[in-house]
């Protein structure tokens, strides 16, 4: 869809999109350097043919705004940066803007951006140049959208850790094997386990590896036997 070009529009460029020139894209321009074609706003040279897109979304509807014209590197990038940051703010309020937004926006930096990146700062304007202002990622809608980025990046390594050290500490704590004696610091049936060297003479109970415990046998709480596959939990019996 091309924007309509009898209306000002919500990007209050100066002109209408411009009338295409095919005639001077014949030569020349291929190599980013003007053969005597200047940038179409400002006139300085070198000037080169620039495509540069926006995406607004209205929920159900959708239009791409497209701008062609041969600019120098000042005014591409201007119109570049312009373009791609409103697009961030206008462009995912839709449910297929939401998925064209991101091509639009890459489309923009690896094909207008780049191609005016490698073209030399111009010369010889005849009118003023537009400003390029400040670069799109330092612009609000850029940090808007890549500050809940930045965060998730940084929240799941923090997650990931916060994860590593709880599940160590409970794993030291709780879950007894076969074999290991421990003490209860709390009175039965209450269970507060702690594990202790097997001639210690704190140790209390010895794990079995038994199906069923016996009269004199307590069952562990789930905590306690994590490494008791297959049983309702460890039992332990009196030294
Ligand atoms: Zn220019």
């Amino acid at each position: 869809m091309t924007y309509p070009p009898q209306q000002p529009g919500p990007y209050g460029y100066q002109q209408p999109y411009p009338p295409q020139q095919p005639q001077a894209y014949g030569q020349g321009y291929g190599q980013g350097h003007g053969h005597g074609y200047g940038c179409e706003v400002c006139g300085a040279q070198p000037a080169a043919p620039v495509t540069v897109r926006a995406h607004q979304g209205m929920v159900v509807i959708m239009r791409t705004l497209t701008r062609r014209g041969v600019y120098c590197r000042t005014c591409g990038l201007a119109i570049y940066r312009k373009m791609t940051s409103e697009t961030l703010v206008t462009g995912w309020w839709g449910l297929f803007s939401f998925f064209v937004t991101p091509f639009i926006v890459l489309g923009n930096v690896f094909g207008a951006r780049a191609a005016l990146n490698r073209m030399p700062e111009p010369y010889g304007a005849q009118r003023p140049p537009l400003d390029p202002g400040r670069r799109v990622l330092r612009r609000a809608p850029a940090m808007l959208v890549l500050t809940p980025f930045a965060l998730v990046a940084a929240a799941i390594p923090t997650l990931f850790l916060i994860g590593l050290f709880a599940g160590d500490g409970k794993g030291e704590k709780a879950a007894f094997s076969v074999g290991d004696c421990v003490r209860n610091e709390a009175e039965w049936p209450e269970q507060q386990l702690e594990k202790v060297d097997c001639g210690s003479p704190l140790a209390e109970y010895r794990v079995l590896d038994e199906p069923t415990c016996g009269p004199t046998d307590h069952l562990l709480r789930a905590e306690y036997s994590m490494d008791a596959p297959g049983k309702p939990g460890y039992c332990v019996t009196p030294l």
